[in-house]
């Protein structure tokens, strides 16, 4: 599969990050936490950020949601982190946004809904949203959901199909007016004063067919950036393959400009796992790169042990936590690549096409563990200490590779 060229968009910038098709897709993420508790807010804003998180949404949707959004942000400066708050309303916006004008100050961007601003003052309101961005210079995404799509203007929609001498199939009316929707908002915000480059649009359904479908069309309309992602992905697995299927399907094809992975928790899980889904989908493609690549293969009878799968997980884990650091200490460590392989048959052909490898015994080989680094045996490794001995080499190697005394590269004479 090749991946074509991005489609040509303009960059609207959100508190420093451009998103844009001439700039690198963005990784978004959004709290479940209660935004009324700043305290806790903060803690998963400050976290999914660590993870990579590049934009962070909060609800905002209620009085005491709205005033803790400047604390959520002095917190997070506290700390360190000063990663973009977008304020996700519905409903009352136009009144949070006016009662509270320093969180209109704070944040970076406003994502409105245009199904959920208000039946028949939708306009108003809508308007009363966009006048208030265009005070503080604030972009804004108008992210339209098929859960709550314009009713007035789908029954709008529907009623000149029925009338028409060919009626089209219902879902291909619905998805044009979830097109349409977007961009008659998008028109009225430009008609109000906002700046063409300061509307992001996202059209999310929870279908991947349909999620293809809405976003070609969409693509193929407008050239605003688009907000990429499957709304209500689920739990787990599933989640996680249906948000990767539809959205690797558009980023193959150059449409998404910033993609956020809606990903259900299990109670108490851990947030982030958005976060590294989204990257990872991203590095998979290529398109960017986010933390190192462990390349490890599935096991088969010829490793019986668990000894192997553990290793894979440990490496990969380690090499997660240690991103934060890394990131900042050894810039282009998120281009290396690890491979940690369960036997001699592919073991030492696949360490040796990554940075660094490792081919473990498989049972009734030699109890002996190769490792190869820049496609060159560099010592054999034995016992228990296996792993803490392989980190150890893998630690020395990013240092040398990355570090500030890394070896200058020269060109070939
Ligand atoms: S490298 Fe060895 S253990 Fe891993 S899948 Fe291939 S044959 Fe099986």
């Amino acid at each position: 599969m090749a991946i074509s060229g991005r489609r040509q968009t303009v960059t609207a910038v959100v508190g420093g990050v451009p998103i844009g098709s001439g700039h690198p897709i963005v990784v978004q993420s959004m709290t479940n936490t209660d935004t009324a508790d700043a305290a806790g807010t903060a803690a998963q804003v400050a976290a999914l950020a660590l993870a990579g998180s590049q934009l962070v949404r909060v609800t905002v949707n209620t009085d005491a949601a709205a005033a803790a959004v400047p604390d959520i942000v002095s917190r997070l400066a506290d700390v360190g982190v000063s990663v973009p708050i977008v304020g996700d309303f519905h409903y009352n916006g136009h009144l949070l946004l006016a009662r509270h004008p320093a969180c209109a100050a704070t944040l970076a961007k406003y994502r409105i809904n245009p199904g959920n601003v208000g039946g028949k003052r939708r306009d108003e309101h809508f308007r009363a949203i966009i006048e208030v961005a265009i005070a503080h210079g604030k972009p804004v995404r108008i992210g339209v959901n098929w859960g709550s799509l314009d009713q007035d203007l789908l029954t709008e929609m529907m009623d000149a199909n029925a009338a028409a001498a060919a009626p089209r199939d219902a879902r291909d009316v619905y998805i044009d007016a979830m097109l349409e929707s977007a961009l008659r908002s998008a028109a009225l915000a430009e008609t109000v004063g906002l700046g063409h480059d300061q509307i992001v649009l996202s059209a999310k359904v929870s279908q991947v067919p349909d999620l293809v479908e809405v976003y070609r069309r969409l693509a193929g309309r407008t050239d605003y950036p688009l907000h990429l992602g499957l709304t209500e992905a689920g739990l787990g697995t599933k989640g996680i393959v249906s948000s990767t299927a539809g959205l690797a399907i558009l980023l193959a094809e150059g449409i998404g400009e910033t993609i956020r992975v809606s990903l259900t928790p299990k109670p108490g899980g851990d947030r982030t796992e958005e976060v590294f889904v989204a990257q990872q989908i991203l590095q998979s493609l290529g398109l960017r790169s986010f933390a190192p690549q462990v390349t490890a293969c599935p096991g088969c009878g010829r490793t019986t042990s668990t000894f192997f799968q553990r290793m894979a997980e440990d490496i990969q884990s380690y090499l997660r936590e240690q991103m934060p650091v890394w990131r900042e200490k050894y810039p282009g460590v998120e281009e290396m690549r690890v491979a940690v392989m369960g036997c001699v048959v592919n073991g030492p052909g696949e360490s040796k096409h990554a940075n660094i490898g490792i081919s473990l015994p498989g049972t009734f080989e030699d109890p002996k563990a190769p490792v190869y680094v820049d496609g060159a045996l560099s010592v054999t490794l034995r016992g228990e200490g296996i792993v803490s001995e392989f980190l150890t080499i893998l630690e020395d190697y990013v240092d040398r590779r990355y570090g500030a005394e890394r070896p200058v590269e020269t060109a070939p004479a």
